[in-house]
């Protein structure tokens, strides 16, 4: 197995951040078998979507909407139960094939890094699983 780290800065509390192209970096060419992308914080989400500008938006709508941002217990310590809960939601990380060294992803589908208390720098590991 390899194992690399990406790093994703966001500019918003709350977006949704194609980070396909910088996950295919640092698969190594090679690889045949899975690549696991697994976020290591507790207030962001990994899933694997569409990559439509508008419907990332949308996303991010659906989110704030779910989720109330006040009447948490864990705001008494520092305030952003709102976040931990998106996250929770979302799951830290998602499972891909790989061939060949490319991600075996549908037509559509992108990996989606879903930043619920940012902005902040994130680190994601990369990890190849090769058969
Ligand atoms: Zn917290």
């Amino acid at each position: 197995m390899t194992t690399e780290t990406i790093t994703v800065s966001t500019d918003q509390r709350l977006a949704v951040i194609d980070i396909t192209g910088q996950v295919t970096q640092v698969i190594p060419e090679d690889a045949d078998g899975t690549v696991t992308i697994f976020s290591e914080h507790t207030t962001t989400g990994v899933t694997i979507n569409e990559s439509e500008g508008r419907l990332l938006n949308d996303f991010e709508t659906a989110l704030s909407e779910l989720i109330s941002d006040t009447g948490w217990a864990h705001d008494e310590i520092d305030d952003n139960a709102d976040s931990h809960v998106r996250s929770m939601l979302l799951g830290p990380s998602e499972t891909v094939p790989v061939s060949n060294g490319d991600l075996q992803l549908g037509t559509w589908q992108s990996i989606l890094l879903i930043e619920c208390d940012g902005p902040r720098s994130r680190t994601i590991q990369i990890a190849t699983l090769s058969v």
